[in-house]
């Protein structure tokens, strides 16, 4: 069955990962997580000891491709601005990793939207494309979300602003969502990784801009800002995730 469903082929190695990866890893990112955790910003902003993982994917290769035409290399400017990371093409330097925290859930269910009926909070959509630091669109890159809800609480049970997807032949990603709320320690953010088919992950967070707690958050970098837009319905972002390229055997 996996031979004919890359996707599913590609999210099960994304999940064994959790059996191969080096055990610091494994303890962070694939134990069962805490109930509820009285002190999450202490956690999240102790030192990294589950650094971002170095591991070689396992993931089975994926189709081809669709040959990759570049990028435009405006695509950032395009959207405001404020570029929100290190623009491919300028020079080998990717999207910055960052700490993982105490609150990833492996195994999250696929989708693109992890709004849920009677959600509260702000509505947010988040768009952009996977790069390469050579501009091409990392077709069917993989990306996995978690984040707080509106009141600045992780869901350490159930799935609850959880889910993983892919993006397009493009690069191109979309995640509904809402805004999510601060809690102690931690300004606004989103957690992710992003992982190119037959690469390192990248365990990374994005943030607001313009949020007071900024300026006090120790983890924030400002390469890691989203543009963020008011919409119709809430707010609109953009980010584009840059990635290095690992050499292959
Ligand atoms: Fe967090």
């Amino acid at each position: 069955m996996d031979s004919r469903h890359p996707t599913r082929r590609t999210r099960r190695a994304f999940l064994q990962l959790c059996a191969a990866t080096p055990a610091t890893f494994v303890l962070a990112a694939c134990a069962g997580q805490p109930a509820a955790s009285p002190t999450p910003e202490r956690a999240e902003l102790a030192p990294p000891t589950n650094a971002p993982p170095t591991l070689a994917s396992p993931m089975p290769t994926p189709p081809p491709p669709t040959p990759a035409a570049p990028a435009a290399p405006t695509q950032a400017a395009q959207a405001g601005a404020l570029p929100p990371t290190p623009a491919c093409g300028d020079d080998d330097e990717g999207t910055p990793a960052q700490t993982e925290g105490p609150y990833y859930t492996p195994n999250s269910p696929e989708r693109t939207s992890l709004l849920e009926p009677g959600m509260a909070g702000t509505r947010l959509l988040v768009t952009g494309s996977v790069l390469t630091t050579d501009c091409r669109p990392v077709a069917r890159a993989l990306l996995d979300f978690w984040q707080a809800d509106d009141t600045g609480v992780y869901d350490n049970v159930g799935y609850t602003l959880r889910g993983h997807q892919f993006a397009d032949d493009q690069g191109r990603y979309t995640l509904e969502t809402i805004v999510p709320g601060r809690y102690p320690g931690r300004t606004r953010h989103i957690h992710v990784k992003v992982q190119a088919p037959n690469q390192p992950i990248l365990t990374t967070q994005l943030y607001f801009p313009n949020e007071p707690g900024n300026d006090t958050d120790r983890l924030f970098r400002p390469e890691l800002l989203m543009e963020v837009q008011d919409a119709v319905d809430g707010k609109a972002a953009r980010f584009t995730f840059v990635l290095q390229r690992v050499a292959e055997p």
